[in-house]
């Protein structure tokens, strides 16, 4: 746990957060500023900066987070499909430097993203 991190403060309990699933690896909760009607965040419980920070030892992490986002989504009932984005870095949007997917779905997306 990072003490100085907001993700790391949700994993803990210190900051509330509208919990959808966990388990021993990962936390789904709702993004607080959604950009679709399902907008959902799934983050390693681990504090990992982000995806440039991982490594061949976080392959079953990054296997279990993708699994984990297509087991959510079936049962958010998105079967007409989803996305499913992860920022790295600054240039990459990342706002939160604790590695997280989000779950995106319920309406059209577009292509390119911004
Ligand atoms: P990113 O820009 O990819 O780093 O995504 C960070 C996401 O975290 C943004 O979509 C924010 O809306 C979301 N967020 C920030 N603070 C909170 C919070 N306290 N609870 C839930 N989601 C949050
Ligand atoms: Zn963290």
């Amino acid at each position: 746990m990072n003490s100085d991190c907001l993700f790391c403060k949700i994993v803990a309990g210190n900051i509330p957060a509208k919990r959808v699933d966990e388990d021993e690896l990962c936390l789904c909760f709702a993004d607080i500023n959604p950009q679709a009607p399902t907008h959902l965040l799934l983050i390693s419980k681990q504090h990992i900066v982000s995806l440039a920070h991982t490594g061949p030892e976080q392959l079953p992490l990054l296997g279990h987070l993708l699994l984990k986002a297509s087991e959510i989504a079936r049962r958010a009932g998105l079967d007409r499909g989803y996305r499913i984005v992860l920022n790295s870095g600054a240039e990459g949007g990342q706002t939160v430097d604790h590695l997280h997917l989000h779950l995106l779905g319920g309406r059209p997306m577009h292509w390119p993203p911004g």
